[in-house]
This record gives C-alpha cells, structure tokens and sequence, in this order.
C-alpha cells in the first residue's frame, strides 16, 4: 500500500544520511522528496508524525496541499531539506487543512499565486485548519502580474492556528498581506497567533485594500475573533491608511513595534478590542500614525508612540466620532473606551472626535482617558477637538509644552524632566509620576528576533545609484544597447552631441542617464511615438540631458515616458533634473510623462527643467477615472522649471471616488514659471494645473502668466490645498470646487498677487 510504496524512499534517505535518529521511537515516516510527483504520492494519505522534507532547489509551478491529522504528540510537518533553501517560485501556493500540521522553511518568490491566497489555512470551504502552526517561512515580492489584481499572502482559517517568525516582504499588489477570515463559523473565536513576523516594507498601494494585517472584515463584525497578534514588527509598511485593520471583537495586539510605517493601528469594527504595549516609531515619516479608535469598549493600554507625524485619521491618538445607529460598514460610536498609560512624545497630533462631519456626528460616550504622558515639543495645537468631548472622563494624565486646554478637565499641565530609560524609550524623572506614561519595563521587539532568521531583512536604499557609471558613445541606438546592457543603479553618461533612437526604450531597471555638462549639450531625438516605457521593476532618472520630440511620428498616445500597456506589478520613480524638453507638437497631445490605468508612479520629480512647444501635458496622471479612490501619482514635485507654451495642463491628476484609504496624491509646485500654458481644452476645460481629489497641494511662489486657470476639484476627506505667494499675470483666479462637503470651499489662498485681468 500507499505506506509500504515509500520505503525504498526512505531506505534511499538513510542512506543518504540525512538525519533520522536511528531507533527513535516517533511515529510516523520522513521522506524527502524531489519533485511534484513525489510530494503528491508521499502527502496522499499523511499520518501522525509523518514529516515530508522538500529537496534544496527550485520548486516551480507549484500548488502545495498539505492536509492530514497530526496529534499534539505527533504533529504532520512540511519542512525544507535546509530552511531558506527550498524556494517555491512561479505559479505556486501551499494549503494547509486538518489539524496539527507544521509546515517551516520555505521561501516563496519570483512568482506568485494563481489562486487568492499564497498560504491558506484551509483546503476548501469546509476542510479548514486547526491547531496548526506555518513557521519561519518567506514571502518575498511574490506579486501578482497586475498590482491591481488581488489576492491574501496568507489567509488564517480554522482555530487555534499559529503563524510565526516568518517575513513578509515586498507585496506591492492590492489585497491585505495578512488576513484572518472570520466568514465560516468554525474561523471564529479562532484564538490564532500572529507573532514575531516581520512586516517588511510594503509600499503605497493607491487605493484601499493595502492593509497589513486585517482581522475581519465589516459583515462578520459582530463576531469575536479572539486572535492575538503579538511581538511582531512592521518596517515601513506604507500600503495604506490602515497597517491593522481590526474588523472583529475580542483580539489582542500586544508588543509590535511599528517602524516609520505610514498609516495607524485601527479598530475599525467590532468591540472590546485591546491594544497594550506597542511601540510605534514614526521618525517623522509623513502620515506615520498610531492608534484609532472606533467602536464599543476598546482599551488601549500601556503603548508608545514617538514621532508620529501623521494627523486626521493618522493622528498618534485619534478617537474617532461615529454615525449615529451606524450601519455595519460606517463607523460605530466610541462608546466605553479605556485609554491610559500611553505616552505620546514630539508627534504631530492627537485628535478625539475625529472626522467629526454631517454623517460623524456622534461624539465619544462613556469613555476614559486617564494616567497618560503627552510630551509635545511646544509648538502649536498638538491637541484638536473636532467634536464634544464630554462623554470623555479625564484623569491623572499630564501634558507638556501645550497651550491649555480650558475644556479638559483632569490634563494638568506641568513641566516634567524626562529620561531616556535602557529601553530608549522616555520616562518622566520624577518618581511621583512613575504610574503616568506607558509602562517602566515595556519592552521593544526587536527586528533581530523577528522573522526567518536566515533569511536578510531589507536595508533602506536609494532609488538610483549603487551601480557603475557606463559611457554611452554618440550615434544611433547605442543609448538603447546601453540601456539592454545596464545592470540596476548603472549610470549612463553621455557625451556632447546627439543620440537617435529608433526603438522605444523599455526601462526595467534602475538606471540614470546623464548629460555631459550644462554648456556641453547632449540631445536625444526619437523617431517612435515613445522614447522610454516604464516596464517591470523600472526606475528613470534623467540629468542634464534636451529631449526633441521633432523627429517622433504622429501617433495616438505620443509620449516621451509612457508606463507599459501591460500591467504593472508594482510602483515606481521618475525623476527630472536640468532636462530639456521641446518640440512635442506633432499631434494635438503629446505628454512629456503619460501614466496608464493601473500604474501607479510613487514619486514623479521635476527640478531646474524646461519644457517648451509641448501639445498634451507634462504630467498625464488622470487615466483612473472609475472613482473608485484610485490615482496614478502619489508625489508629484515640481520645482525651479520653465514652462512655455504647454497645451494641456501642466499636470493632471486625478483621483476620483469618496474612498478615504489613502494619504495621496501629493503635489508640490513650487518656484516655477509658466508662460502661455493650459489652453487646450482637455475634457472640455482648458486648465494649467488640474487636481481633482488631490489629498495634499501645494502651489507656491510661481508666476503664471497669459495661461489658463488652476483648477482644483475637492473630494473625499480633509484635503490640504495651499495656493500662496503666487503671481497671477493676464491669468483667470483659480477655479476651486468642492464635489462632496457643503460649505465654503477648504482651499487656503494667501499672498498671492492678481495682475491683469484673465485672457
Ligand atoms: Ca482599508
């Protein structure tokens, strides 16, 4: 039988040497096996004990189930020959069902899952996982093709399942990182543990569905979900507005360190959640948060929080309003909150009555805030009240540095000498104050004894660079050989002269193509409708080089960078410094930079630049026009350019929808100088700059002159719009609109000068 068939498997192992203590009284059989035909024949009928090692090497194509009935005593382990040597790459996932399985030391990338799950605890609706463990395993950028489709690296089902030491890294497509389903009965008070995994990077997604870890979702909200997620680290996990997104009642998050991660802690459905001794470290990383509150009898306890620089829903501490007999999926009014011995040190904003607005407008009830530390660094209202705080009871706490705050009764205000304790964390001197503040002896997770241990965490790296320099000779198509041969971070260097190019340039690298010098003048021509393409894994960073879009043909879609037509797996950075860019005029609209439905730029960079006879637009970031809350751009910065005769808009970017899951799109334009710009009619209005649900605008110290209008279109949320210190030459007011909230429209204007009237 089935049992029998394995021995000479096994024979053949000892004989390998491969460690199997001779006359051990386990149960069970180990059996190394080299490839799919021998995983399926040694995992058809699993008993106690039975512990099934894959082979080192590449593991391709790979749909691992792994289902059977281990005890306590014997567990059924999946292991690799040697952890971190076994790597699962292509189309490939693990299931995992029945109870007491382990499965370790696996890596999964260069792939990704054809199904919505990379690690699933169950093997079918009804086959789910119990009392089973997934250690030490890695998932590093195992992403789908198209960042848009969606998909869980791992999926807890079941009860009592453990999911540890294991890292995360890299998931740039939408869907959360880490989900605990709650939609079958037997999946909840599931009492998992989600513990020393490190969360590494996951950048912006654009949309929602970039959360880390989610625990529920609003349906299954009024079940309790009893998971605890502990002594875990979050590394720069920037996704989107919520790192944790707790969906359910009764978890705990307990000992995480949160490191310059963009978004908060949120309790954003179901109750008596309790979150007790995390650290969060914002390093002042914009929009860094901490802990939002929403929802019945939630406690926060004990946590610290420094330099989180984030503020509305991002806020160190933001207690949120709710909507009055809210319906499941809006917000639930705080009511019975406990909140004490947290301290907050130099961050930007604590909020209570957050979001308080016509539909938010149930403040707070039966809550506490009692015995907590706020060390503000002075300056400014640290403090905002957006709503009534009287069903808020204030105790003991004491805050530094902070105008006072008549209306919060129980906050004494003091100077309080502080120290930094062997934790690195701050602690009031004064012993009188030793129970105020997050506790003595909290202490920090460390991201040495987080994660795979053998497997490397990602270092903080610099976009360009970290390559060699490569000179590039003048002539036709050697920039394109240059390019097919650079390896990430190489620097091409130009000589003085031209380069044609008779093919578009796909970028899946990053590289930096630089000029000879300011007086030397090096200058690309290009006789396709595009020069370069942002493909797969590609970064463009040009320096002191002119771009003569003359010689391109007349096509649809003209445009010096264009994102592939393909879809895009993940982010990615262009940047301009001292280019030149003239003669796109061939058609009605040719952009310098067009950005393609379901591309996302993470930063777009613009300095010391010209930009002349241009037909469409410099920055074309307004293809998602589903309104579903997605954009094309996160940061878009302009600075010290020069822009004549632009047809279109400048930039245009867009972001539609009233979804309140991202801190973008960015824009900053600054110190620049438009003359005859934007009067081309794009959708029907001719605009210079055109925003529409920008989330942050900057417009500051330009001159505009004899162009089109600005145009900015409020949406969602709180968006932060300055226009200041401009000049406004023979150049209509800006036309500034709100789409959703009533009331005047939230764009400040200041020191700006309006100079003749509008052409
Ligand atoms: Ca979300």
């Amino acid at each position: 039988m089935l049992r029998m068939a394995r021995m000479p498997i096994l024979l053949f192992l000892v004989a390998g040497a491969l460690c199997v203590p001779a006359g051990a009284a386990e149960a069970g059989a180990t059996i190394l096996v080299h490839d799919q035909e021998e995983y399926s024949r040694a995992t058809a009928d699993l008993k106690p004990g039975d512990r099934v090692i894959l082979a080192n090497g590449e593991w391709r194509d790979f749909e691992m189930v792994f289902a059977g009935r281990g005890t306590s005593d014997d567990p059924i382990s999946l292991t690799a020959e040697t952890a971190g040597q076994v790597i699962i790459t292509g189309q490939s996932n693990l299931r995992v069902s029945g109870s007491n399985i382990v499965v370790s030391g696996l890596v999964f990338k260069d792939g990704y899952s054809p199904t919505g799950e990379v690690i699933s605890f169950r093997t079918s609706k009804t086959d789910l996982a119990t009392d089973s463990r997934v250690t030490q395993v890695v998932i590093d950028r195992f992403n789908q093709p198209d960042r848009l489709q969606t998909d869980y690296w791992v999926a807890l089902s079941g009860k009592r399942n453990r999911f540890d030491h294991s890292s995360l890294i890299g998931k740039t497509n939408a869907g959360v990182t880490l989900a605990v389903l709650l939609d079958e009965e037997g999946s909840r008070e599931n009492g998992h543990r989600i513990d020393h995994n490190y969360f590494g990077p996951r950048p912006v997604l654009g949309s929602n569905g970039g959360e880390t870890i989610r625990v529920g979702t609003s349906a299954y909200s009024m079940y309790d979900s009893k998971s605890v997620i502990e002594n875990n680290v979050f590394d720069r996990c920037d996704g989107e507005v919520e790192i944790i997104s707790i969906k359910s009642g009764a978890n705990i998050v307990r000992g995480n360190l949160f490191l310059e991660s963009r978004g908060s802690l949120t309790l954003r459905h179901g109750d008596g959640n309790l979150v007790d001794r995390n650290v969060f470290l914002g390093k002042g990383v914009e929009h860094t948060g901490g802990i939002r509150v929403i929802n019945r009898n939630q406690t926060v306890r004990g946590n610290y929080l420094e330099g989180v620089a984030g503020d509305g829903f991002a806020s160190a501490l933001a207690i949120m309003n709710g909507v009055p007999n809210s319906p499941i999926h809006r917000y639930v009014q705080v009511q019975n909150a406990l909140i004490e011995n947290n301290t907050i040190v130099d961050s930007a904003r604590m909020s209570l009555g957050t979001g308080a607005d016509a539909e938010r407008s149930a403040a707070p009830v039966g809550s506490k805030l009692r015995n907590n530390l706020f060390l503000f660094d002075g300056l400014g209202s640290r403090i905002l009240i957006e709503s009534s705080i009287s069903g808020i009871a204030f105790s003991g706490n004491r805050i530094v540095a902070h105008p006072p705050l008549a209306d919060m009764q129980g906050v004494t205000e003091q100077s309080v000498a502080t120290t930094r304790a062997n934790n690195g964390l701050l602690y009031a001197v004064d012993p009188a104050l030793a129970d105020v503040g997050a506790p003595r002896n909290l202490k920090l997770a460390s991201i040495d004894d987080v994660g795979a241990p053998w497997y490397p965490k990602p270092k903080r790296a610099s976009t360009f660079g970290g390559g060699s320099s490569i000179q590039v000779p003048l002539g036709e198509n050697t920039l394109g050989e240059a390019i097919g041969r650079a390896k990430e971070g190489d620097r091409l260097l130009l000589a003085e002269g031209s380069y044609r190019v008779d093919r578009t340039l796909v970028v899946n690298k990053s590289i930096s193509i630089e000029g000879a010098s300011a007086a030397r003048r090096s200058v690309i021509r290009f006789s396709r409708p595009s020069l370069f393409e942002m493909g797969v894994g590609g970064n463009l960073r040009l320096v002191q080089v002119e771009i003569d879009g003359s010689e391109a043909p007349d096509a649809v879609g003209n445009a010096v960078i264009r994102t592939s037509t393909k879809p895009m797996p993940a982010g990615f950075e262009i940047e301009l410094d001292k280019v030149d860019v003239r003669g796109l005029s061939v058609n009605k609209a040719f952009d310098v930079i067009t950005l393609g439905k379901g591309s996302l730029a993470d930063r777009i960079t613009i300095a010391n630049s010209r930009f002349r006879d241009i037909t469409g637009a410099v920055v074309a970031a307004d293809a998602e026009t589903d309104d579903l809350g997605r954009y094309n751009a996160d940061y878009v910065t302009i600075r010290k350019s020069e822009f004549t005769n632009v047809g279109n808009a400048i930039v245009s970017l867009y972001r539609g929808g009233t979804d309140e899951s991202t801190f973008g799109p960015h824009l900053l334009f600054e110190d620049n100088r438009v003359v005859r710009c934007g009067h081309a009619e794009r959708r029907g209005e001719a605009a210079t700059l055109a925003l529409h649900g920008v989330q942050h605008a900057l417009i500051e110290r330009s001159v505009f002159e004899g162009s089109a209008p600005l145009r900015v279109v409020q949406t969602t949320g709180n968006p932060a719009t300055l226009i200041s210190g401009n000049t406004f030459k023979n150049t209509p007011r800006p036309i500034l609109t709100e789409s959703i909230a009533k009331g005047p429209v939230r764009v400040t204007m200041q020191q700006n000068t309006f100079d003749g009237s509008g052409p």
